[in-house]
């Protein structure tokens, strides 16, 4: 049986379930199913992209008119159900739910010509070049500088953490133009290729041993300034605009709910200390139905986000409850997945993990995932802004506090 909210698209829930079928490879569906990052196999996300990009469809939530697919909200939330039930690998966060919204928004028509169609078809892959390493929280104190030479900016400086630098074509960085005025006042937004002369990207390796931060080094990179996106000195509202895509629009409720449903397979082969059935132990039970419930309630907010994007707004002050409700929520499914997974969990394979392994495993295949994704999860609650700073932004930009 269909959800309420299927009423009128059956056809189209059809539609995408033969595309999905057909489109994507046994290799994609791999990574999707052992993928324990937050940041997916990069292969394999570009080539579901480029697969998705010969129907159209390369990023479901863009407006028609900048190469999306024009989806309503309910049509998106088909697309990413159906997508998470084949173990789908994913979509570039940085590249079709940071970069591209902020230059739908705030891009010149140039920028729009040149970049977007480059971003759809997957040529271009971003990273976000925020933070650095005295600047995180307290971002507006940043210090890589660019200075006006000619129609260029030289950029000395340094981001640290930047996701995928290692593998993106280019950066969206923020950089200090002027010490004048307040500390936000001197920023300008600056798209940056990377393979500019004077970039150095170095690996910073995760808790659970991945290679995803960097830290990324300029010394005199020489920017075009027709690569600014704003009014030199005013990038920190274009910055801030981004930020509402990259907290708003993740989209975990689907994620989330393919993983409720394998934790409880798992709990069904797992036992008690008593030696009962996991899966019919009352503390157990009423675990996984509070994690059902608190799941219920951040897809009910995520889905007034995508009602709101898809009628042409930006996520704004719901950007950092969802935020803070679904990575909160991530971590908490991490837990309740190791607890049902059972000792199989502790034995570290990360070999098995590899798309297209042929490692002979130890436990259950359900046992391999937990660990590795509770470790590098552990992040998401700092990474675009830490649980506590999103608390500070909801108590006075919401509350009123
Ligand atoms: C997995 C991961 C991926 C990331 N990817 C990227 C990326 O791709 N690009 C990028 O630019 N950055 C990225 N980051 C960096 C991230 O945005 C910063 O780590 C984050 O903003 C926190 O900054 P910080 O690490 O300097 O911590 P700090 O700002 O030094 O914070 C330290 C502690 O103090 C607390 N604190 C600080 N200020 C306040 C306050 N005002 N109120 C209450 N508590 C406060 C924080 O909550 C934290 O607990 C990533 C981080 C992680 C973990």
């Amino acid at each position: 049986m269909e959800a309420l909210s299927d009423i009128g698209y059956t056809n189209f829930r059809a539609e995408i379930r033969a595309f999905l079928e057909e489109s994507l490879t046994d290799d994609m569906r791999e990574a999707g199913r052992l993928n324990t990052n937050p940041f997916p196999d990069l292969k394999q996300v570009i080539a579901w992209q480029k697969a998705r990009h010969r129907r159209g469809w390369a990023a479901p939530s863009w407006p028609r008119e900048y190469g999306g697919p024009g989806w309503d909200e309910i049509q998106q939330t088909i697309f990413r159900e159906e997508a998470c039930k084949l173990d789908a690998p994913g979509e570039h966060v940085q590249s079709l739910m940071m970069c591209g919204p902020c230059l739908i928004g705030h891009g010149s028509q140039e920028q729009k010509d040149y970049y977007l169609p480059r971003i759809l078809s997957a040529e271009h892959v971003w990273c976000q070049g925020y933070s650095e390493p005295e600047s995180g929280s307290d971002l507006a104190s940043l210090k890589t500088t660019a200075v006006p030479d000619g129609d260029d900016y030289i950029v000395n400086g340094a981001k640290i953490w930047t996701s995928d630098a290692h593998r993106a074509t280019h950066m969206f960085c923020l950089v200090r133009t002027s010490n004048e005025g307040r500390p936000q006042q001197g920023i300008t937004f600056l798209l940056i290729d990377m393979k500019t002369p004077g970039i150095t990207v170095k690996p910073i390796i995760n808790l659970a041993g991945v290679h995803e931060q960097n830290t990324v080094f300029f010394d005199d990179v020489r920017v075009p300034q027709r690569n600014r996106v704003g009014d030199e000195n005013h990038g920190w509202t274009v910055a801030k605009y981004l930020l509402e895509f990259e907290r708003g629009t993740q989209c975990l409720a689907p994620v989330l709910r393919k993983r409720l449903e394998n934790i409880k397979k798992s709990a069904a082969s797992e036992c008690n200390a008593y030696g009962s059935r996991l899966l019919d132990d009352p503390a157990f039970r009423r675990k996984w139905a509070k994690m059902r419930i608190e799941l219920h309630v951040l897809d009910s907010y995520e889905q007034q986000i995508i009602v709101m994007v898809a009628a042409g707004n930006c996520p704004g002050m719901s950007a950092p409850v969802v935020k803070n409700m679904g990575m909160e929520l991530l971590q908490n499914f991490d837990k309740l997945a190791i607890e049902a997974a059972g000792l199989h969990t502790l034995v570290s394979q990360p070999e098995a993990l590899e798309p297209g392994n042929s490692v002979a495993r130890i436990g259950p295949d359900y046992a391999l995932t937990p660990t590795p994704r509770y470790l590098s999860n552990r992040g998401l609650t700092i990474a675009s802004g830490t649980s506590e700073v999103q608390r500070g932004i909801i108590a006075k930009s919401v509350l009123g506090l």
